[in-house]
Parts: C-alpha cells; sequence; structure tokens
C-alpha cells in the first residue's frame, strides 16, 4: 500500500523514457557471429544488421544475408553479444580491494561500511565511471548496480556508454532512520524510477534491499511490493554466507527463502545475489518462484563464502546469471573470470567433467543474465533487441587451432579473456574502438579515482 501511495506522489515524466544513442543502419560482418538466442549458435562467418535505432535487425550466417543498402564493415575475428554483469556495487573500485583476508561480517562492518559512511556523491559518480569503463573496455556492457547516490551513478554509466540496471540499495545503517519520511528512500527510489528509469533504454531502474539480515522483515516488504508495483527486478543479496540467516531462523523457526517466500517477497522478479547456502527445498522455492540468481563465484572464493550449487540450481530450472560483485571482493569487473570459474568449480567440486557446458556458461554470461536482472532485450543478438555487440580477436594462440563451432565456444570460455576484446558497441554506437574508450578520456577517469581514494584513505 505505501509503495502504492508513492507511485501517486511522483508523477511519471514520459520526456525520459526511450532515450538512447544513435547510430547509421549498418551491416556488420565478421570471421565469426555468435548469437545467443535460445542456443549459443556459431555462424561462421556470420553477420549482423544493426537498424538505425542501434537494434538488432537480423544475424546469422553470412550465406544468408540478403542484400543490404547500409553501410557494410567487414572485420576479422568474432562479434557476440556484450557480457552482463548481473551483480555489481560499481562505485566500489574506489575502494577496490580493502579488507582483504576479513571473514563478510567484519568486512562489511570494519573495513567496507565506514568507508562507504564517507562516500560523497561525486566519489560514487568517479568510480562508477571507473567501473563503467572497466567493464566496456572488458566486453561487459551492462551491469546490475546496488549502491546509492543513484543518479550520480545513472549519470557515470551514461557518460560511459553502458547499460545499467541501476537498483538503489537499501541498507539499514544508513537508511532505516527515516525510510518511511517523505525524504526518505522509499520516496527517493519511486522518484527516481519515475524521473530517470527509461523502459527500454540504457538507463533502467529497479529496487535492492541489501538483505533480508540487515534490513527489518517489514522494510523487505515494502520493497518488494514496490518492485512489484514497478514491475521492476527486486535486488537483494541471499544465502551468502552460512551464518548470515540464523538470527532469521532462531526468531522464525525457518530458513531465509522458506521466510521471504511466505511473506510474498518471491512473487516479482527476484534476482538473488549469491544463493551459495541454500538446501533443497531452497533450490525448489527459487525454480517454484522463478527466482533468478546472479552466481558470484570469485568474490565467494576470494571471501571465503563457499561455491554455490550452480548444476542443482540449473538443474532445478532456476535461471542463473554471472557477476563480480563489487571490486572490494574480487577485484575486478572482468567477468570473463566468472565465465572461466563458473563450470570450472561445478566440475571440481562433483568430479563431474559433463557438468556445466562451455555453451551453459557462455549463456550464464550473455542472455541469462540478461533474463535474470530484468533486461531480456539485451545479451543476444535476436531481431529486436539492442546491438550490444564484442568483437574478440581471434588472430591469437589461445584461438588456434579452431577446427570446428563447438571449438571456439570451448575456446571461448576456458581459453578467452577480457584481453581479447578490442571493440564494443551498445545500442550499435561503438564505445571502445581498438581497446580505446571512445566517450571518456580514461587518463584523467583514472587519475580521478586515484585521488578520490586517496582522500578516503586519509580519512578513515
Ligand atoms: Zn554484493
Amino acid at each position: 500500500m505505501i509503495a502504492r501511495r508513492l507511485l501517486q506522489l511522483v508523477d511519471d515524466d514520459p520526456t525520459c523514457h526511450d532515450r538512447h544513442m544513435s547510430s547509421k543502419a549498418q551491416r556488420l560482418i565478421a570471421d565469426a557471429v555468435i548469437t545467443c538466442r535460445a542456443a549459443v549458435e556459431v555462424h561462421r562467418p556470420g553477420f549482423i544488421d544493426v537498424d538505425a535505432d542501434g537494434r538488432v535487425k537480423r544475424s546469422g550466417s553470412l550465406a544468408d544475408a540478403p542484400p543490404t543498402e547500409d553501410a557494410v564493415t567487414r572485420m576479422s575475428g568474432l562479434l557476440m553479444p556484450g557480457l552482463i554483469n548481473s551483480h555489481a556495487h560499481g562505485p566500489m573500485t574506489l575502494l577496490r580491494g580493502v579488507g582483504d583476508g576479513l571473514p563478510l561480517e567484519r568486512w562489511l562492518t570494519e573495513a567496507i561500511w565506514p568507508r562507504e559512511g564517507k562516500l560523497a556523491p561525486g566519489d560514487v559518480a568517479a568510480g562508477m565511471l571507473l567501473a563503467s569503463v572497466e567493464m566496456l573496455l572488458a566486453g561487459v556492457t551492462a551491469s546490475c548496480e546496488m549502491y546509492f547516490a543513484d543518479d550520480e551513478l545513472l549519470d557515470a554509466v551514461d557518460a560511459s556508454g553502458g547499460r545499467v540496471m541501476c537498483t538503489p540499495g537499501v541498507v539499514g545503517v544508513a537508511h532505516l532512520a527515516n525510510f518511511y519520511e517523505p525524504t526518505g528512500r522509499l520516496a527517493e527510489i519511486a522518484t527516481l524510477h519515475a524521473s530517470r528509469h527509461e523502459p527500454e533504454g540504457r538507463l533502467r531502474v529497479g529496487v535492492a534491499p541489501h538483505s533480508a539480515y540487515d534490513l527489518p522483515l517489514a522494510v523487505v516488504d515494502d520493497l518488494a511490493g514496490l518492485a512489484r508495483d514497478l514491475d521492476c527486478p527486486l535486488h537483494i543479496h541471499i544465502a551468502e554466507t552460512g551464518d548470515e540467516g540464523r538470527d532469521l531462523e532462531e526468531v522464525h523457526g525457518k530458513r531465509t527463502v522458506e521466510v521471504l517466500a511466505e511473506r510474498g517477497v518471491l512473487d516479482g522478479h527476484v534476482l538473488a545475489a549469491h544463493g551459495v547456502w541454500l538446501n533443497d527445498a531452497e533450490v525448489e522455492l527459487f525454480a517454484s518462484h522463478g527466482t533468478h540468481v546472479a552466481h558470484c563465484p570469485k568474490s565467494n572464493l576470494k571471501l571465503g563464502s563457499g561455491v554455490a550449487r550452480l548444476h542443482d540450481l540449473i538443474t532445478a530450472g532456476v535461471n542463473v546469471g554471472l557477476g563480480t560483485d563489487g571490486v572490494a571482493s574480487n577485484d575486478d569487473l572482468d567477468l570473463w573470470q566468472e565465465l572461466q570459474l563458473a563450470p570450472l568449480l561445478a566440475r571440481g567440486t562433483s568430479g563431474d567433467p559433463t557438468r556445466i557446458t562451455a555453451e551453459q556458461a557462455l549463456l550464464m554470461a550473455t542472455r541469462r543474465g540478461a533474463e535474470a536482472i530484468g533486461m531480456p532485450d539485451t545479451g543476444t543478438l535476436t531481431p529486436g533487441s539492442w546491438a550490444d555487440i564484442i568483437r574478440v580477436d581471434l588472430s591469437q594462440p589461445a584461438f588456434t587451432p579452431i577446427i570446428t563451432d563447438d571449438d571456439l565456444v570451448d575456446r571461448l570460455v576456458f581459453a578467452g579473456g577480457s584481453r581479447y576484446v578490442t571493440d564494443t558497441w551498445v545500442a550499435g554506437q561503438r564505445v571502445v574502438e581498438a581497446g580505446v574508450s571512445t566517450m571518456v578520456d580514461t587518463e584523467t577517469a583514472l587519475a580521478d579515482a586515484q585521488a578520490r581514494a586517496e582522500r578516503l584513505a586519509a580519512a578513515v
């Protein structure tokens, strides 16, 4: 009810919708094109037709391409959908690696939150700009962000040319005191959605309670209600560590996922970050509610949180994307590492090399991740989807020899990496060209982040 009342208060501004960068209709031809439709689909050689709005008109094997009057660009290498980072806290680039070696609770309360408390909106903007550039250079074209100073975060992604699902974070220590007031976080999120959300654009807005262990359940309920009313994703940390649900379990006699399911929190589009410590019943609850999971294997390994039951989640029918988490616990935004770790861990911990194929992993990093973050119009080169494309240089030892289509998919996952990404397009516009951002003066962005991080370190 509260969510609905707020929605009536903040008027929708239609002039802010459907804004995106313009580009010219063009045909891209490459040695190989991967489309990531229902299956990965390899076309050698392949083509992608992009319309003037920056959407894919058609894609496939060059032999099937109809005649075109659009500008044609031929290139060597592979064109494929940009990768999707389904769980990140981009502005934490200013805190890269901070608190290494501490367990999660102490890491949050002693290292991270005291520093985040000192972040000014300008710091968040600088941190997000650095994060956006880092991701675009690595071929990651969209991310799902949980943070604060949301306007600045959106502006930074906009400046970089990237795509974002910005889910304003709600954290107990920062937002509970005046949560329901007209100037509180609940109203702030509804206002942000009304003023900045572009239903089909590069900048979209969701909702993000940090976790059920950090916030009163009533607050989680109201945020879930707001997300359902806005028809946007609810992004929440669930079961990252084995201990985090203990207090909830003592009070309710049930585990976190069961409590959330009973309260209706899982009824909308829910993206659960981590999902490491789930029992069979919780995996089933995720599957029956259509809950999406952001699998963050590197962050989980670095913080010693464990290894998620990826194979069990997928077997149960849960949609899983890949996430880096924040760079304080990673320490980078290079999703190619998660792409490689996900199948390696699933196989290594089970002793079963048939678990998580290269194709499954690649789909998690692209189309499935896009679905998880509520942006199914990216992560694939299906007609109508956004032309968010990356070029991978195949003239490298890591990609030699390639005999079959399966070889290419296998090499991308197990031998590939961000170092082979040369160019990135978002909505048909080339935002990285030959390894250089066309949108941001990277040297200045790095210097600004460095100076701000130094001031922050001195203040804590
Ligand atoms: Zn996180």
